[in-house]
This record gives structure tokens, C-alpha cells and sequence, in this order.
């Protein structure tokens, strides 16, 4: 097979993040493509418009979720404003899985921690849920997330689920000014609320996403 010719995907959900941040739920039209796909949590994909181009998001969906892969995207150019005109039923191009991916077989026994920032929880996202779908193969789960504004925050019925479940530690915030009169939960930047949760460093892994700011302050924070 030509490794450039996309696999054809049909959009089967479309769900608003933010107002620029979208996430496509999308299954492979022919079923014997559908059957034989796998992937693992971090790896990407070069998802097209037929007429626009091609882009690369990673799969944001979990490998432990068979029958359809997500991606969320935010629009800043020429493919993802195409892209954010299409809707339910309308057909795209797939190539991938392409990348490395997160060694999750050798963080059974561990603790997690997960620190993201913006749209940098959605590769986090996949390695969330392939942990939750795995739950008891790992000790505690920690995830710490924020965004600048609570309109900027992604993934908030997730959140919220997570926060519910009762077997993950989940931790929000979101920047000063960005809150509203109805945020509960920590107003102040990702680093200072890694600071106060002070995940423990021993026998744990941390995934950490987000802005190269964010990163630069939190890396010192989990030594
Ligand atoms: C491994 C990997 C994983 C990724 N995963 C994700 C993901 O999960 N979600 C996500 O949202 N993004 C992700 N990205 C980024 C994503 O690939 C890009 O945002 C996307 O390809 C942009 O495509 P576009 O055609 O819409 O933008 P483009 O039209 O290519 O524009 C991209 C940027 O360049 C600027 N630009 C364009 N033309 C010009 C010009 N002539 N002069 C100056 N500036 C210009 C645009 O304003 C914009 O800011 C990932 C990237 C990589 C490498």
C-alpha cells in the first residue's frame, strides 16, 4: 500500500472545547481498516481535508477505546479553519499512526502524576484514559490541570468525570482574572498549584504538557 494515501474517516461527533478548540470523534469507513487499526497512547496522526491540506494532531482518544480515534485541535491556520467547517457525517483523510509513545507497560506499579496546561491535555488525555481503563495496575493517580481562563479549559465534562470517579486525585486551576464567580477550584498558575499538591516523586512517573513556561517552572518542582 502507498504509505501518503489516507484512510477515509467519517466525523461520528463534534464537541465545542473552547471557542477556537474542537474535538472530532471519527471511525474508519472500511471495516477491515476499521478492524485492523491500533495505535499507542502519544502517537499522531496526519489527519487531511480534501482540498485544504494535511495536519498533525495526536490521537487524543485512548488505544483501550476501539471502533473510532479523536483528535482536538485549535484553529490557527489554513487546514484546522477548514477543518472546523466540517460536521457530523462528512468524510476526512487519516495516515498514521506515526511517533513514539508513552511506555505504559512500564509504568504499571507506579504512581502517576499528570501536569498539563491548555490544549497540552489532549495527548495527556490519552494516557489518562488508557490508565483509568487499566485502573488497578497502577497506584495513585494524580492529574493537575490548568488553563488560562475557565473558557479556555478543555475537556470539562472530563474533568468533571474524573474529579467524580473517586480513584484519580484531580486538581484545577486557572489563572489569575480568568476565573468566574462560579470557579470552585484553584485560581493561580499550573506550577504553583504542582507546588501545593506536591505530588510524591518517589515510585512515580509524571507526564507533564503544556506551554514551554509552564514546563520550565514545573520540571524543578518534581525532582
Ligand atoms: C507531533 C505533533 C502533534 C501535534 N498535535 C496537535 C494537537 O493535538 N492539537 C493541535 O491543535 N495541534 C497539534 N499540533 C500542531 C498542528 O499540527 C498545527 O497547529 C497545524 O498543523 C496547523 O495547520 P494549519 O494548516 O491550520 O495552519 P497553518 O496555515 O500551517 O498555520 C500555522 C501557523 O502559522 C501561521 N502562518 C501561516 N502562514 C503564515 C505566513 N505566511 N506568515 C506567517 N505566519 C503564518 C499561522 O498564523 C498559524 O499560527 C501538533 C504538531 C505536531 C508536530
Amino acid at each position: 500500500m502507498n504509505i501518503y494515501q489516507p484512510h477515509l474517516l467519517r466525523i461520528e461527533d463534534v464537541v465545542e472545547e473552547t471557542a477556537d478548540t474542537r474535538t472530532l470523534r471519527l471511525s474508519f469507513i472500511d471495516p477491515a481498516v476499521a478492524a485492523g487499526f491500533d495505535f499507542k497512547a502519544g502517537q499522531f496522526g496526519e489527519y487531511s481535508v480534501f482540498g485544504a491540506g494535511e495536519c498533525t494532531f495526536c490521537i487524543a482518544s485512548a488505544p483501550t477505546r476501539k471502533g473510532y480515534i479523536e483528535c482536538s485541535f485549535k484553529s490557527v491556520g489554513k487546514v484546522t479553519q477548514e477543518m472546523r467547517r466540517l460536521e457530523v457525517g462528512d468524510t476526512m483523510g487519516f495516515r498514521g499512526p506515526y511517533g513514539n509513545y508513552f511506555p505504559i507497560d512500564e509504568m504499571a506499579g507506579r504512581d502517576l502524576v499528570f501536569i498539563a496546561g491548555g490544549i497540552g491535555l489532549a495527548p495527556v488525555r490519552c494516557v489518562i484514559w488508557n490508565a483509568l481503563d487499566r485502573r488497578q495496575e497502577f497506584g495513585d493517580i494524580t492529574i493537575i490541570y490548568g488553563a488560562r481562563s475557565v473558557a479556555d479549559l478543555v475537556y470539562k465534562r472530563e474533568l468533571e468525570e474524573w474529579r467524580l470517579r473517586g480513584d484519580a486525585n484531580v486538581h484545577l486551576c486557572v489563572d489569575p482574572g480568568g476565573e468566574t464567580p462560579e470557579w470552585k477550584h484553584a485560581v493561580c498558575f499550573v506550577p504553583s498549584l504542582v507546588e501545593e499538591v506536591a505530588p510524591a516523586p518517589r515510585n512515580a512517573y509524571a507526564i507533564v504538557c503544556g506551554p514551554p513556561i509552564m514546563i520550565n517552572f514545573t520540571l524543578p518542582l518534581l525532582a
